[in-house]
C-alpha cells in the first residue's frame, strides 16, 4: 500500500475509477476516461494522501483492517487492495496513473467461473450470465448493441447457451460500458432490462459533454425500476439487488446464487467498486456487505476484471484447468473477513476526508 499512497501523489489531479462520471466519459475500452475529463480524486469523492498518511481516525482504519487479514496471504492481497486514498482501481486507470499506456482492450474468451455463471466481453469490462432452471439473467450488455450482436451472442452459444433465453438484463449502473448491448436484447429477445431509478434517470438525461457519436447511441427503454432490496426470480434464482450510491447515484450491489461443483454457493457482485464519497454512501455499501455476509457470501466479481484482484488470471487458470483451484473462491470465514476488511478501508477514506 505504500506505493499506491506515492503513486497516490502524482494521481491527486489525474484519475480514478469515480463517482458520478458523465456517462459518456466512462467506456470499458479504457479510453474514455483519459480523454473524458477530469474525474474524482482529491476533493471529488476522495481523500488527498496527505490526508488520508495524516489523519489519525482513518489509520486506525487501516490498522484494522490489516489485523483482520492477519497472515493469509489471500487476505493480505485483498487488504493491498481495499485501502489506501484511492482503493480498488480498474487496471488501465493504474496504469495511466502511472504514465503508462493502459492495455488496449481484447475480446477474452467466455469462461466459466462457477457452474451455473460465465464471464464474457473483454480484458477490460465484461457481461455474465447466469443460467437458471427457467432462463438466463444478463448482469451488464457491454459497450454498444454490436458488442451484444458480434461478442455475447456468439459467446452464449459458444458456451451451449441459447441468446433466445435471455429473460433479463440486470445492469450494474447507468454507463456506456454497462448497458450499451441491452438495447439490442430487449428488442431482439424481448429481455427485461433493470437499473435503478436514479441510474435510468442518469442514462435518459442527455449529457452536455456527450460528443454525437456517444449522444445517438442507442439506450434501452425504461422497463424494470429497482429498489433497494428487491429480488428478481428466473427458474430457481433469485438475485437480490441492493443500491450503492457512490459510482453513479443509483449503482448495484447483487447477491448471485450458483452452483459450485454441484453445491450452493452465493456470489456478491459490487458494480461500483467500494466508492463510497460520502456517509450516506459508506452506510448503503456497509448494508450490502451486511447483507452479503448475512447471506454467507464467498466470491466476489465486477464488470472490470482487474479491480479487486488478478481477475484475469484467475480466469485464464479456469480455462486451462475448469476443475483446478477457482481463486474467487473463499471460505465463509474468509469471506467474512473480507466483508470486514473491506468496511474499514471504505470506513477510513471517508473520515480522512473529515465526514
Ligand atoms: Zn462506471
Amino acid at each position: 500500500m505504500q506505493k499506491r499512497i506515492w503513486s497516490a501523489l502524482t494521481l491527486a489531479v489525474c484519475v480514478a475509477a469515480a463517482p458520478q462520471v458523465p456517462v459518456d466519459a466512462q467506456e470499458g475500452r479504457g479510453r474514455g476516461l483519459a480523454a473524458g475529463g477530469t474525474i474524482a480524486g482529491a476533493g471529488r469523492g476522495y481523500p488527498t494522501p496527505e490526508q488520508y498518511a495524516g489523519s489519525k481516525e482513518a489509520q486506525a482504519h487501516v490498522a484494522r483492517a490489516r489485523a483482520i487479514a492477519g497472515s493469509d496471504p489471500k487476505l493480505l492481497a485483498r487488504f493491498e487492495n481495499a485501502c489506501g486514498p484511492l482503493g480498488p482501481q480498474r487496471p488501465a486507470l493504474e496504469a495511466q496513473n502511472a504514465g503508462q499506456k493502459p492495455a488496449p482492450p481484447q475480446p477474452v474468451e467466455p469462461v466459466r467461473i462457477f457452474d451455473n455463471l460465465w464471464y464474457f466481453g473483454f480484458n477490460t469490462v465484461g457481461a455474465w450470465a447466469i443460467q437458471t432452471s427457467d432462463g438466463i439473467i444478463l448482469i451488464d450488455a457491454l459497450n454498444t448493441v454490436q458488442d451484444a450482436e458480434t461478442l455475447i451472442e456468439p459467446a452464449l452459444r459458444k458456451v451451449g447457451l441459447s441468446p433466445a433465453d435471455v429473460k433479463y438484463v440486470i445492469v450494474g449502473h447507468g454507463h456506456f460500458d454497462h448497458f450499451g448491448g441491452a438495447p439490442y436484447f430487449q428488442d431482439k429477445y424481448k429481455a427485461r432490462i433493470a437499473l435503478s431509478a436514479l441510474d435510468w434517470d442518469l442514462i435518459e438525461r442527455p449529457n452536455p459533454n456527450a460528443n454525437p457519436a456517444q449522444a445517438n447511441r442507442p439506450r434501452p427503454r425504461r422497463d424494470v425500476v429497482v429498489s433497494d432490496g428487491q429480488t428478481i426470480t428466473v427458474g430457481d434464482a433469485t438475485v437480490t439487488l441492493m443500491v450503492t450510491p457512490g459510482h453513479t447515484v443509483g449503482t448495484l450491489a447483487y447477491l448471485i446464487p450458483v452452483k459450485y461443483r454441484g453445491q450452493p454457493l452465493t456470489v456478491l457482485m459490487l458494480s461500483g467498486a467500494n466508492i463510497t464519497p460520502d456517509r450516506a454512501s459508506l452506510t448503503a455499501f456497509n448494508r450490502a456487505l451486511d447483507a452479503a455476509k448475512a447471506a454467507g457470501a464467498q466470491a466476489l466479481i465486477n464488470g472490470h476484471p482487474g479491480l479487486f484482484g488478478d481477475e484475469l488470471g484467475w480466469m485464464d487458470q479456469l480455462r486451462k484447468n475448469p476443475n483446478g483451484p477457482n481463486d474467487f473462491v473463499y471460505t465463509k470465514d474468509q469471506f467474512a473477513k473480507f466483508i470486514d476488511i473491506m468496511k474499514e478501508c471504505a470506513a477510513s477514506r471517508v473520515v480522512a476526508m473529515g465526514l
